[in-house]
């Protein structure tokens, strides 16, 4: 049994620390993903004493990351424990991340003493957090009485899940995390939220409207975002997709919804598709940058819009809608299948055709690349042999980030299974690699690879340790090209500075890995990569491959060069 400093010898008292705890076991919640220090760590440790899991990490970044990572794949909130101040905005990096991306996640941070905080007299770790949380967080509460616990903790699960999920903050004061309160009237007050996510059926005049508008399409495509993933609508989604014949693109978390080598798949035609297409449904994704908010040079001039979503303020954000379906993709995908027996709609053979012819072309081009056999490796040589590797275990998921490293492995990977990538998301953040990995294994006690560059691995490289000490089966494959972007090494500096975007190209990361009795392995072909691969995903052991790739490949951001402003060198 656990003390803390109110000491409670009337056995029939109970502390805040363990109604928190009783409140999330009562939810449902397995797994606090965190780092310890004042005030919360007998938190941990009674958690544990409970039977959840406690995942303790090096960096906070890194634990929300993870904990983001179960919100996706689970559609329930993964937990964030975090200390005060410091600790607490380590953390809200992540958070903030989540609710961009439509993550539920809750952190949790213990905070210090209301009083000295108010008045800013200065105390151990004085921050306003609930308040600096706000913009950063879909919802942001604090608990400050022990018998408001459950209450605290249901108004989070509800704000993390409804509608469009996000990052949620929950902050709990030191104050409460010791407050004494009578075992049975805490227990009293615990419960679990009925329906925390209830279905939100679109209107039958919305669906009826969307069918026309396709009806009428000749040249139909459908964009697949992360929020059709993450509603786990998988066997409608294709369904309607296959019944349709209609061509789709996933967006990269959207991948393997279904598998990149469906016929349907047009990803290798993207810019003829997103050229052509005369309505687009939008299924859980956004026009924001990454589709380049539906206007300009890419897209048809002329294209109109289905958008199902479930927020409604989605709607109109970047281009007018001219069907927008305001529900949850189970609901609105059901609707809409439904609905094909009064108002069908089909792709023709000649858009299916030409949408096929458009793939021969840029597939062939990838093919050339692919075999590329110089040395040292580029990406697409190494990459090539990491997918004859992951062709062979199509239920491994893939975290991926960087810059060349995520654009040329989100388009030469395959996916198969649906929620099995996890990348930079919505903003493009680098250092989510190690944190959804782990979060990854522990959810789904599945394999993982992460397929990291050398620069996007430095973020969180440390957290290899949390991999090896919870012993997961992540294989973590760096591929090396010697600094952010590529760069021709030059000294602009005048005194032997590396450039800005140099990292050292010779590193031996693997060594890393060594120290804390994983697997290391350095890779300089693509025999020797796919050798180390697939030895670290049999393994299912931490493991760490470091590939020399050639410093001068790739190209500067990436497929995003054109977002980097230049300065004109008066040199
Ligand atoms: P991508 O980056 O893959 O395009 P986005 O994150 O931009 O995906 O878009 C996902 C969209 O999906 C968001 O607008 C979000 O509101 C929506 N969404 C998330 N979950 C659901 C759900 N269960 N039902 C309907 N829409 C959802
Ligand atoms: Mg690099």
């Amino acid at each position: 049994m656990i003390t803390n400093q109110n000491p409670t010898p009337d056995t029939n008292l109970t502390d805040g620390m363990h109604v928190v705890v009783d409140a999330l076991k009562k939810n449902g919640i397995d797994t606090i993903y965190g780092v310890v220090g004042i005030p919360v760590t007998d938190l941990a440790r009674h958690a544990q004493e409970e039977g959840i899991r406690y995942i303790g990490f090096r960096h906070e970044q890194s634990a929300g990351y993870a904990a983001a990572a179960t919100g996706f794949l689970t559609k329930k909130p993964g937990i964030l424990l975090t200390v005060s101040a410091p600790g607490f905005l380590n953390g809200l990096t992540a958070l903030a991340n989540a609710t961009t991306n439509g993550f539920p996640m809750i952190q949790i941070s213990g905070s210090s003493d209301r009083a000295i905080i108010d008045l800013q007299q200065g105390d151990y770790e004085e921050l306003d957090q609930m308040n600096i949380a706000k913009p950063f967080a879909k919802a942001s509460y604090r608990i400050n009485r022990p018998e408001d616990i459950a209450t605290g903790l249901a108004r989070a699960i509800r704000a993390a899940v409804s509608g469009r999920p996000g990052g949620v903050y929950l902050d709990l004061t030191t104050a409460l995390l010791a407050s004494v309160i009578d075992k049975d009237v805490a227990d009293k007050t615990l419960f679990a939220p009925i329906d925390p996510s209830p279905a939100s059926i679109p209107s039958p005049a919305s669906i009826d409207r969307a069918l026309k508008l396709l009806a009428g399409a000749k040249t139909p495509l459908v964009i697949l975002g992360k929020g059709a993933a993450y509603a786990q609508a998988d066997d409608a989604i294709k369904e309607l997709i296959e019944k349709t014949g209609v061509p789709y693109i996933p967006m990269s978390m959207a991948k393997g919804l279904l598998p990149d080598d469906h016929p349907q798949c047009a990803a290798s035609a993207r810019g003829f598709v997103l050229e052509n297409a005369d309505v687009v449904v939008l299924l859980g994704a956004r026009l924001n940058w990454l589709l380049s908010h539906g206007k300009g040079k890419h897209w048809n001039p002329n294209v109109q819009f289905v958008q199902l979503d479930i927020d409604a303020m989605e709607f109109d954000s970047n281009r007018p809608i001219a069907a927008p379906v305001a529900g949850d993709i189970v609901s609105s995908v059901d609707a809409l299948l439904a609905g094909l027996a009064t108002t069908p709609f089909k792709a023709t053979d000649e858009w299916t055709k030409a949408v096929n012819d458009a793939k021969i072309p840029n597939d062939e081009k990838m093919k050339v690349k692919l075999s590329n056999t110089d040395m040292p490796m580029d990406f697409f040589s190494a990459l090539n042999a990491v997918k004859g590797v992951m062709d062979n275990h199509k239920d491994v998921y893939l975290v991926n980030e960087g810059a060349n490293t995520l654009d040329d492995t989100r388009n030469v990977i395959n996916l198969y299974q649906p929620r099995h990538r996890l990348d930079c998301g919505t903003w493009g953040v680098m250092g989510v690699g190690m944190g959804f990995a782990i979060g990854a294994a522990i959810t789904s006690g599945k394999s993982v690879v992460a397929i990291e560059g050398d620069s996007a691995f430095g973020f969180d490289g440390m957290e290899i340790e949390t991999i090896c000490r919870f012993k997961l089966p992540v294989t973590v494959v760096i591929l090396n090209n010697g600094g952010i972007y590529n760069d021709a090494h030059i000294d602009l500096s005048g005194h032997g500075d590396p450039s800005p975007t140099t990292l050292m190209p010779n590193a031996h990361y693997e060594k890393m890995i060594e120290g804390f009795g994983g697997t290391p392995y350095y890779a300089t072909t693509p025999a020797e990569l796919s050798k180390a691969l697939e030895a670290g995903i049999a393994s299912k052991k931490p493991t760490l491959i470091c590939v020399e790739i050639n410093p001068q490949c790739g190209t500067e951001s990436g497929h995003i060069g054109n977002l980097n402003p230049k300065v004109i060198s008066n040199k």
